[in-house]
């Protein structure tokens, strides 16, 4: 049982720095994910004349018709681990690679992206923990260029000191994607506290030696905390300012 965070404050009063993934925990996956998804699957398939596989394409991603499936491809992999997911099930069906590539490639590109929806009111954290001296990133398993666009979207921009992405060299869940921010802010990463919904987060934090912060109730994950949304680590920071 994962205690909640208001009976275990220090995990964040200890924290020199907060890193926070980005879908399921700063914006709600479901709502930015799903028709993205499901709209890049239906163009590149249209693209090859190969519709009939949309239902197992679908189901090898994680994408259900209103919800991503937790700790899915969808839902926890990089933008090339999706890509390798639909051209794999497409050449099993009988497609050509190359072919599949190009329109996986084309249709993921354009894809529609669906509404971007904060979960609780990340802007408000972010600044009280900037109040608070401590540094903030974020790391994530979304390309750089769209990560950047839904901070931007979030009211984030100036508020992060680093960010870390699926496109970059190393990514989640290599501990690089924690110790890289520890060195460049000079701080353990013994002091750095990952938030995340998934066992990937769970996973970077291990690596690390991090202590992490659970969103949501994680189907199964660990953790040494457990939060609903991000607002319950402004919660923490408002009752220690008004105690000293
Ligand atoms: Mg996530």
């Amino acid at each position: 049982m994962i205690p909640r965070l208001a009976d275990v404050p220090q995990i964040v009063l200890d924290a020199r720095a907060v890193v926070f993934d980005k879908d399921g925990t700063l914006l709600d996956l479901d709502t930015r994910w799903v028709a993205f998804f499901t709209g890049l699957v239906d163009a590149a398939l249209d693209t090859l004349g190969a519709l009939s596989v949309r239902g197992e394409v679908l189901a090898a991603l994680g994408v259900g018709s209103r919800s991503l499936v937790p700790h899915g491809i969808a839902a926890a992999g990089t933008g090339s681990d999706v890509r390798s997911v639909i051209i794999t099930t497409l050449r099993g069906a009988g497609h050509d690679r190359y072919r599949a590539e190009a329109a996986v490639a084309a249709a993921y590109d354009s894809a529609p992206m669906g509404r971007l929806s904060a979960l609780g009111d990340p802007a408000r954290v972010f600044r009280a923990l900037r109040d608070s001296g401590r540094r903030i990133g974020v790391a994530t398993a979304d390309d750089r260029a769209r990560t950047l666009t839904d901070l931007e979207g979030l009211g984030l921009t100036g508020l992060v000191d680093a960010v870390n992405c699926g496109d970059d060299p190393v990514m989640k869940p290599d501990a690089r994607a924690l110790t890289d921010m520890a060195a460049l802010w000079e701080i353990e990463v013994t002091s750095i506290v990952m938030v995340g919904d998934s066992r990937h987060d769970l996973a970077t934090a291990r690596a690390a030696g991090a202590p992490f912060i659970l969103v949501g109730d994680g189907g199964g994950s660990g953790g040494e905390a457990r939060i609903d949304t991000v607002d319950e680590i402004a919660s923490v920071l408002a009752s220690d300012a008004t105690r000293e």
